[in-house]
């Protein structure tokens, strides 16, 4: 982005704008993904890819953040991080007040709905918390913006700043960053699991306690009421899909979070500490983790169901609803007009709102093909593994190899209907 027209220190703020915005994106904890949109009047700034990112709000309405950096200085030296202290990078850093005031303009200018902020550690955890605290306070207080705001918390920060931080932040995040405590040793050798997951700790509790005394006093402060969140990265150490889900199970299961954002590794670090990253891991694997994470969170499997000493890896030919029920045959098939609602979610081609139209819907009557593929079942999988009025549709029987050809011949276009197994009912 050039702007050869601008004051000098527009100029500046440009320049720390690309600076920072480039390297907050390697942060995915807020789910975001580019935006364009054009400079037309010569005002401050564009959103040309940089700094734009869209997330989900609590009541599932898509926002655009402001996705930033505070600076990209840092004292610690995680061998992932382009920010690392011994990458020979420009550095920037943003002053609290140029912060507040690119929010507030984008903001005006309808560009964003919040801010995404985070920052590499300057001095040391605490004074690099206090400010981001600073600038969501500011923002909330003497600007009276009532935008989305999503904090990046400072692992080894305290807990008074913590508790601030919840008080101004819609949604507050502490990355994991790896799935095992030696990967994080091995690569981030200046953090440690105690001071990630203490804090992921505190900020569950105070979501926990904040909650039920708003029940009680509507007057009470809300606290981080969009929850916490933490990222993930993948393949930048040998860890299996197994590792990565029991630890991202036990984070919901623990913490409470909302989310675990896996991020697969990308590779712009030179560090000789990352051996033989030399191509990012498959996008697919990335995937496959965040449908199972859906699995986990939505359809009722634990996850050991999903990978385990036998299965330490996803499948990436197939999604992995479709890998657990190839590996469990003696489930189907499930009855579409008596099943309870928990099986009829494991069947392939059956999403939750779909599932819950089932069940509401056979009340009235029993359930044909056809009423299945209106009410939105994706029946070239889910006719394999029912019955439903009429009988079942497929003559094979629940071979999962042959199965398995099937779909993946039909999903490659290399299946010609001749050769598909009809919707005939047997
Ligand atoms: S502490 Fe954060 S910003 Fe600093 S090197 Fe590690 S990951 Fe990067």
């Amino acid at each position: 982005m050039t702007a050869p027209h601008l004051p000098i220190s527009e100029t500046r703020i440009h320049e720390k704008l690309r600076i920072l915005s480039d390297a907050a994106k390697y942060d995915v904890s807020c789910a975001s993904s580019g935006s364009k949109r054009a400079n037309h009047n010569k005002g401050l700034g564009d959103a040309t890819g940089m700094g734009i990112c869209h997330t989900y709000t609590e009541d599932g309405r898509c926002v655009s953040l402001l996705k930033l950096l505070l600076t990209n200085h840092c004292i610690f030296d995680c061998a992932y991080c382009v920010s690392r202290k011994s990458n020979d990078i420009k550095r920037a850093a943003f002053t609290i007040e140029e912060v507040i005031g690119l929010t507030i303009n984008f903001y005006r200018r309808n560009y964003i709905e919040g801010l995404f902020l985070s920052s590499g550690i300057f001095k040391n955890a605490d004074v690099t918390m206090e400010r981001l605290v600073t600038i969501a306070k500011k923002l909330r207080t003497e600007h009276k913006f009532n935008g989305y705001i999503h904090l990046k918390t400072i692992p080894g920060a305290s807990e008074e700043l913590m508790q601030q931080a919840g008080l101004y932040a819609d949604r507050l995040s502490v990355n994991i960053e790896m799935p095992t405590e030696s990967a994080l040793k091995s690569l981030a050798p200046d953090k440690n699991m105690n001071d990630i997951l203490t804090p992921m700790s505190y900020l569950s509790e105070s979501i926990v306690n904040y909650t039920a005394e708003k029940k009680v006093i509507k007057t009470s402060p809300a606290f981080a009421p969009a929850g916490q969140s933490t990222q993930m990265v993948i393949g930048a150490t040998p860890e299996t899909d197994k590792d990565i889900l029991f630890t991202a199970s036990s984070l919901y299961k623990n913490y409470g979070l909302k989310r675990v954002y896996y991020s697969g590794y990308v590779p712009i670090s030179t560090d000789e500490r990352m051996p033989g990253i030399g191509t990012p891991p498959p996008v697919i694997r990335e995937h496959r983790l965040y449908q199972t994470d859906w699995l986990l969170r939505f359809y009722g499997f634990s996850v050991n169901e999903i990978v385990n000493d036998e299965h330490p890896l996803l499948d990436t030919d197939i999604d992995p609803k479709l890998s657990w029920a190839l590996r469990n045959p003696a489930v189907f098939p499930v009855d579409i007009n008596t099943a309870d609602y928990s099986l009829i979610l494991r069947v392939p081609g059956i999403g939750v709102s779909s599932a819950k139209k089932i069940t509401a819907a056979r009340r009235f009557g029993k359930l044909d093909a056809q009423q299945l593929s209106k009410i939105g079942v994706s029946m070239n999988r889910a006719k394999y593994f029912i019955i439903c009025q009429g009988g079942s549709f497929v003559n094979i029987g629940l071979q999962p190899q042959l199965i398995r050809h099937h779909i993946l011949s039909l999903s490659s276009g290399k299946f010609k209907s001749a050769h598909s197994p009809q919707l005939t009912l047997f």
